[in-house]
């Protein structure tokens, strides 16, 4: 409970802080978040007035996290903010998918990744590590240099991200912000979760940092799945205009020859997108 209350007001001043911010974007909570809000000042409200009340209190709070809870745990959701899943519905955009490519850059795989990406002139949005843009940051800039995007997927993909409070979870995506812009020179405007895991602490650290969430259409679980077909599967049937992938060139499952899943899907994939005249885009192409 003492945890709990702690998290609340740490987030309730953040939050405070982020719509009194002059120069910044103003945040504007989620319905889900608002009536969270609402839901808590009214318990406390009721604990003053009324205190034998307070199991009711208790009650609401912990189902209201239990709602908050499995909104996080639930990646392609929009309950606790916007969170790109698609490309925009846009004329431009007809035909055109979004090929995301999580946790690297990595020295073995990623090289392979843009020799395949080069033979179909295909264009990939890359989510990389901030750790290991400043471990490999001639590959980094070697992505950037063949017309690909590198976008924010956090400093070090913290397998304990969504339970991170808002000043760790901020440092976290501040300094892969710092990392990337400061090998490439460019700085991200996605960012995505590590695990697409998240609290609702996120939103309003996304809006100070200049920040868009982006998720996917599906995934091909390749970092636990050795199955080229079955990850070629999920990805692909069917494929449709508008479609944001997920690949892993980090954390890559490997198949039963030794080889990093995606070696074996991304050559299909492409192929599959060509019968199917799909052009491939970066998400920044879903910018207005
Ligand atoms: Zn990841």
């Amino acid at each position: 409970m003492a945890y709990m209350a702690e998290a609340l007001g740490e987030f309730f001043g953040f939050a405070l802080r982020m719509t009194e911010a002059q120069d910044l974007p103003r945040w504007r909570p989620s319905p889900l978040l608002l009536a969270s809000g609402v839901l808590h000042l009214g318990a406390a409200a009721a604990l003053i007035a009324r205190p034998r009340y307070w199991p009711w209190a208790l009650g609401g709070l912990v189902a209201n996290h239990i709602v908050l809870a499995g909104a996080g745990l639930w990646p392609r959701s929009q309950f606790l903010g916007p969170n790109l899943t698609h490309l925009p519905a846009r004329g431009d955009l007809e035909r055109s998918v979004a090929i995301t490519i999580d946790d690297g850059p990595d020295p073995d795989i990623t090289p392979q990744v843009l020799e395949q990406l080069d033979g179909h002139r295909a264009r990939a949005t890359f989510f990389c590590i901030g750790e290991r843009v400043l471990q490999y940051p001639d590959l980094a800039r070697e992505i950037v240099r063949r017309g690909h995007v590198i976008e924010n997927h956090s400093q070090r993909h913290r397998h304990n991200f969504s339970l991170l409070g808002p000043q760790a979870m901020s440092a976290e995506i501040r300094r892969g912000q710092e990392s990337i812009l400061s090998v490439t020179g460019s700085s991200p405007v996605f960012f995505r979760a590590p695990a697409g895991l998240r609290n609702p602490f996120l939103d309003p650290i996304l809006a100070r940092l200049r920040l868009r969430l982006a998720s996917w259409t599906r995934r091909g679980f390749d970092t636990v799945s050795a199955d080229a077909d079955a990850v070629f599967r999920r990805l692909a049937t069917p494929l449709r205009s508008g479609d944001i992938l997920l690949l892993h060139d980090g954390h890559a499952a490997r198949t039963r020859r030794g080889a990093a899943v995606i070696l074996e899907v991304l050559p299909r994939l492409l192929d599959a997108l060509q019968a199917q005249r799909l052009t491939t885009v970066t998400l920044r192409s879903a910018l207005s």
